[in-house]
């Protein structure tokens, strides 16, 4: 009785969810396309549901387009992009693989957590976070350690810092290694190209570079990191990400219950992906390519250093160095309260260095980065930095 009575008060004091206008110019998430807000509206049905399994195909079709890949083991782990990185790991590192890892940014290191919770043993390469790995030195340290498994970043969201694959890959091979690649930032936005850079299992988010909502990881895994898989010694510790169980439940007639995914996130992300293929994916990449070259020439305009050297950085998540004596927590709470704009700082050793902007999905436009540009240079004079006074006007 006394509870009922209390769920009665709160009931009455709670109020409906009037979330605040926000526009995302951070990390992630991105800016979301109302037309994937409506498609997230829809009714549900069951997770064992034939219409369950038509918009799943059908967003599995997109999603090889977006990864460039004709695995037919491709498809969206339930959980957020650490959900797609654990899969990974937790499929192919088990007690005793030996894992290489190109470690130089906070999100490597989350990957060597992982890969030692699996008991693998972990050997590093590591660079100051903001660098990259050149080709030869990182094909030297794969054919000296000779790993099972390698790993890499393909954009740190940690610096900003982009990483290609294609020589890790062929070194990776040479010794027989599988490659993991993390593509959480820049799916969607930058080309990966799976089947030809050569990567093995690759896994993203739904919430940056394809505009949806967090909650999905996509992941695709080759035929020959599959027959990896069957080679086990160990059964995978992780009952829930399981790639031997997922793929019971997604692909084989009839589909073997495994767990309730859910059709709100399927349709969002069918939906997010429809946008993509209505718009083109290299078309798609070009903009963000477009509207980071425009961001990077404002910032230089306002007297700004980028933290990552030319021709290194990713397109869709900026990192400007914080201006001498400028306080960037200040510069974020001026753009957060007067204009709604999310922006980052950075974090570990780029603690009050960076700013971490990102301009993706419907926000990679010419316009939305001057846009972005003039509020920027607003909030930077109003904490004091002067260059940006100048330019801003
Ligand atoms: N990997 C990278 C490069 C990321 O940027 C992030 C999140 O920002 C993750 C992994 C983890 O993704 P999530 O926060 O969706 O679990």
């Amino acid at each position: 009785m006394a509870l009922m009575s209390e769920s009665k008060t709160v009931a009455r004091s709670a109020s409906s969810v009037q979330p605040p206008k926000r526009l995302l110019y951070g990390p992630g998430p991105s800016q979301v396309d109302n037309r994937v807000y409506k498609a997230m509206a829809k009714p549900i049905v069951g997770h064992l549901d034939p219409y369950f399994f038509t918009v799943f195909e059908e967003a599995t079709k997109m999603l090889k387009v977006v990864f460039g890949t004709e695995n037919p083991l491709t498809f969206a782990v339930s959980g957020t992009g650490s959900s797609g990185m654990e899969t990974a790991v937790a499929n192919f590192v088990e007690p005793g693989t030996k894992v290489a890892v190109f470690a130089n940014g906070y999100f490597c290191d989350r990957i060597t957590e992982m890969a030692r919770r699996q008991g693998g043993e972990v050997v590093r390469f590591e660079k100051p976070w903001g660098e990259t790995f050149g080709d030869d030195e990182a094909a030297e340290f794969i054919q000296r350690e000779r790993p099972q498994v390698v790993t890499y970043v393909t954009a740190e969201t940690s610096t900003g810092a982009f990483q290609p694959g294609k020589a890790i890959c062929a070194a990776a091979r040479a010794v027989d290694a599988v490659v993991i690649a993390d593509c959480v930032t820049s799916l969607g936005a930058m080309p990966i190209n799976v089947d030809e850079t050569g990567i093995d299992i690759a896994y993203s988010c739904t919430q940056k570079g394809l505009s949806c909502t967090p909650g999905l990881a996509p992941i695709t895994v080759s035929p020959r990191a599959w027959d990896r898989l069957k080679t086990r010694k160990a059964k995978v510790q992780s009952w829930y990400l399981d790639l031997n169980l997922l793929n019971e439940y997604y692909f084989q007639t009839p589909h073997k219950y495994h767990h309730t995914a859910s059709a709100t996130l399927l349709y969002g992300f069918h939906q997010a992906l429809s946008l993509i293929m209505e718009e083109g994916v290299e078309k798609r990449w070009e903009r963000h390519h477009q509207a980071h070259l425009t961001f990077i020439k404002g910032i230089e305009a306002m007297g700004l250093r980028l933290h990552v050297a030319q021709g290194k950085r990713i397109w869709n998540l900026n990192t400007p160095c914080v201006p001498e004596g400028t306080d960037d927590a200040k510069v974020r709470k001026i753009l957060l309260d007067e204009q709604g704009i999310e922006i980052a700082g950075g974090f570990g050793p780029l603690a009050g260095k960076v700013f971490r902007v990102g301009i993706m999905g419907p926000f990679a436009t010419t316009s939305n980065v001057r846009s972005f540009l003039r509020h920027f240079a607003n909030a930077l004079a109003a904490s004091g930095y002067q260059k940006a006074q100048a330019a801003g006007r």
